[in-house]
């Protein structure tokens, strides 16, 4: 069962499209709604309920009940402003046991919900949140999860932010349990008469923010695309986007490419076990290259050895809060980092509890293979690099191309490289020439 959530008014927007609602603006000619849907029924998810408040009419009118594109849609006209969350409870009866996925119709999503319905699953909570990181986090619901996605804080756009935050959105796209109902029931006024809340319910503050730090509510990240068309340059550029097929190709049904990036010495100046803020030095291009790298449609993915954590030199809190600092300056330049995987661990630790031989220490691969899965990546379209060879041992083992860039490996090894010698991994000085190899290949 999909519900979503059609009856909002755009603002901003409406400018652009006087007298249309929202889910029937066009865009690229095809209304942005029918776009959801189409993509909702070629994956199986066919019955919908869709509800509706500002020019119901018109929706319901264009849609009918959804057998011209191959799905059965109820409607529920809220006839007196229910907040987006009372139609919920009034549509219990219809829900059964099963999760449903509740979606939000403001935003443009091309999204393999079958995918994330087994996370769900798969972690067994109540509420899965669709999260991602955008342009805007300082105005946007901020989600603060701990390590195993389970949501810790919510952070409103009214609320005061920490100083360093990981880029990790509320999309408005959810996996609900319908028991998610009962539970928040107790905490609201319930009209006697009817059964129902009394008044507006506004999902996000009275039913899931109070599931944070419960174990009960996850969050789902995803590189996939979810954009706002609040604006009309958002909707310019969702248009764009749709045209150029930018969206539907970031659903994770299809396999994605990504580039791997070692840190220390790939991204800042190698100073050993960087992990102070006023210790960290950009390269030269790095910023150039990642855009670059970004705008080409790779995904970026940073794999880090840290065995400064395992030798004692700093924790792991300390890592995190350097690499919440960098995202950020990254993000000041327009750049998203999908994932940041470190290996903390190291055979011969100070620190016990870092003390193993992990699988996950590169050369190994337990960092990259934890992204293959998450991310749905083919490796063949895949790129490696870093300033040691065993950043790019994937390349030796898979068919992940590389490069070994900079002089901070043995001069014979680059040496190896330069004469090709070592699999596919190839040499460049930087990150921004490996990053416009890459760019120009892509194109050609
Ligand atoms: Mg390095
Ligand atoms: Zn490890």
């Amino acid at each position: 069962m999909v519900v979503i959530m059609a009856g909002g008014r755009g603002t901003r927007i409406a400018e652009l499209f006087p007298n249309i609602p929202k889910p029937l603006i066009p865009v690229d000619g095809i209304p942005i709604l029918e776009r959801e849907i189409r993509s909702l029924a070629s994956q199986g998810f066919k019955d919908l309920i869709l509800t509706v408040g500002y020019l119901a009419d018109k929706i319901i009118t264009y849609f009918g009940d959804g057998s011209q594109l191959g799905v059965h849609i109820e409607y529920f006209v809220e006839e007196i402003p229910l907040g987006n969350a009372g139609a919920l409870f009034q549509l219990r009866a219809k829900m059964g046991k099963d999760p449903f996925l509740l979606l939000n119709a403001d935003a443009a999503f091309d999204v393999d919900f079958n995918r994330m319905l087994e996370f769900h699953k798969k972690h067994g909570g109540l509420v899965t949140l669709f999260t991602h990181p955008n342009s805007h986090p300082y105005d946007s619901g901020l989600i603060i999860a701990n390590n195993d996605g389970n949501v810790e804080k919510w952070i409103s756009k009214e609320d005061e932010r920490p100083q360093w935050y990981n880029n990790r959105v509320n999309a408005g796209l959810h996996v609900i349990d319908p028991k998610v109902l009962e539970l928040s029931q107790k905490n609201l006024e319930i009209d006697p008469t009817t059964g129902y809340p009394k008044g507006k319910v506004d999902l996000d503050r009275q039913i899931l923010k109070p599931l944070c730090g419960t174990g009960k509510m996850f969050c789902y990240d995803s590189p996939e695309y979810v954009k706002d068309m609040g604006t009309p340059e958002r909707f310019h550029q969702v248009e764009a986007d749709y045209k150029n097929g930018v969206v539907q190709a970031k659903n994770l049904y299809n396999k994605q490419k990504a580039i791997f990036l070692d840190r220390d010495g790939t991204i800042n100046v190698d100073k050993h076990y960087v992990f102070r803020i006023e210790d960290f030095e950009f390269l030269p291009g790095v910023f150039d290259a990642l855009k670059m790298l970004q705008e080409a449609g790779y995904l970026l993915i940073i794999v880090t050895n840290q065995s400064g954590i395992a030798r004692g030199y700093y924790t792991e809190e300390e890592y995190k809060k350097l690499e919440k600092w960098m995202n950020n300056e990254l993000l000041n330049h327009g750049i998203h980092i999908s994932g940041s995987y470190y290996c903390p661990h190291h055979p011969e630790a100070i620190v016990e509890q870092y003390r193993k031989d992990c699988d996950c220490r590169k050369p190994k691969l337990g960092m990259y293979m934890q992204a293959v899965q998450k991310f749905s990546l083919d490796l063949s379209k895949c790129y490696a690099i870093g300033d040691k060879i065993r950043d790019c041992h994937i390349c030796e083992l898979t068919e992940c191309k590389g490069f070994l860039i900079g002089n901070n490996e043995e001069a014979g090894i680059i040496k190896n490289i330069h004469q090709g010698k070592i699999g596919n991994i190839r040499y460049a000085s930087d990150l921004l020439e490996a990053a416009k190899e890459i760019f120009n290949s892509s194109h050609r």
